[in-house]
């Protein structure tokens, strides 16, 4: 399992995936509040979490 880089908010590696709307998951901080984007799969989820960090490209 890959490792979450920290909040690009905070720097808090407090974080958690959360599992919602039945087969939907996101990475949350659980300092800030902040959420990565969201994803089909847990995997999915983390890799999208640290894509996001550093250039943004969406
Ligand atoms: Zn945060």
């Amino acid at each position: 399992m890959p490792r979450l880089r920290e909040c690009p908010f905070d720097n808090n590696r407090d974080l958690q995936v959360e599992h919602f709307n039945g087969d939907d998951y996101h990475v949350k901080c659980k300092r800030c509040g902040a959420q990565g984007p969201t994803a089909d799969t847990w995997a999915e989820a983390e890799k999208l979490w640290n894509d996001r960090d550093g250039s943004d490209k969406h």
